[in-house]
């Protein structure tokens, strides 16, 4: 099964976002107003071939971002949270193409969670079906949605995503999950925390799981140290988050796990040696 790594631009956010400080309120402060900024991370979207159809998870960041206007200025996040570059070819769309892949070609886009580097590229598909947890879909709505740092007024006026109910169908420590494929090798897991509704998608190759992290941690280090982002406080809650990395660990004691988070820079080349590495045993 092939699976490519899409790279649509870099973000950069405050260290203290990668790695968070502080409990409550404070810990969205000692975010947005620390002076480090991060090296320029990748915003990262997944394409595999699935012999079921063309499953795409995440889809990266869109070049109107670097428009100005496109976010709100009265937000402080927006305002002084992070730093984008995306170039029009970064785009989703364009990349699938040199791939080879038409979007329309494209049947599921499963999303993490709405984020805007996350959403931003789903203009790309409007005729595939996108998933979303129920929850995040929720939470991202309207005035209140925007307040929590999602864009509604940015996703495409055709947006009406799949609803993801989560069932009790475990999944390794995961109790509950959404099983997306006949095959029953994709499943959808929920890993509140950097938002309430987000979710992971553990792709089941038999010997190793390939698990599309999202925004759960921003590097493989700080899964292993259970360290929690800055953010979550404004999402599922430190707590949450610190127990969605624990459950990520335990599959990991279980299985073989390739862990694949949206920003790690290590990312890429992680899935290529894991691939290459399978080949080769
Ligand atoms: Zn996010």
């Amino acid at each position: 099964m092939k699976i490519h790594a899409i790279k649509t631009g870099t973000v950069q956010v405050h260290e203290r976002q990668r790695t968070g400080t502080g409990r409550g309120p404070l810990r969205f402060a000692n975010t947005l107003f620390d002076s480090n900024w991060s090296e320029p991370l990748p915003i990262l979207a997944w394409v595999v071939e699935h012999p079921e159809g063309i499953l795409v998870v995440d889809t990266g960041e869109t070049a109107r971002a670097g428009e100005s206007g496109y976010f709100p200025a009265w937000h402080p996040y927006f305002r002084w949270g992070l730093r984008e570059q995306v170039h029009r070819q970064e785009e989703i769309g364009p990349q699938l193409e040199r791939l080879g892949i038409r979007s329309r070609d494209v049947r599921w886009v499963v999303m993490t969670h709405l984020h805007t580097d996350h959403a931003g590229g789903l203009s790309h598909f409007p005729d595939s079906e996108i998933l979303v947890s129920a929850r995040e879909h929720q939470d991202a709505q309207g005035f209140v949605g925007k307040a929590r740092g999602y864009l509604p007024n940015r996703w495409p006026v055709w947006f009406a995503p799949t609803r993801v109910e989560f069932r009790p169908e475990p999944f390794g420590p995961f109790v509950e999950s959404h099983v997306l494929t006949s095959a029953g090798d994709v499943h959808l897991v929920p890993t509140p925390g950097h938002t309430r509704g987000h979710l992971s998608v553990a792709l089941d190759l038999g010997d190793q799981v390939v698990f599309f992290a999202g925004d759960t941690s921003y590097t493989e280090a700080n899964l292993h140290g259970g360290i929690v982002d800055g953010v979550s406080s404004l999402g599922g809650g430190v707590d949450a988050a610190a127990r969605s990395l624990q459950r990520i660990r335990d599959l990991a004691s279980m299985r073989d796990v390739v862990y694949l988070p949206s920003h790690d820079p290590e990312s890429a080349s992680r899935l290529a040696e894991a691939l290459t590495s399978a080949v080769h045993a």
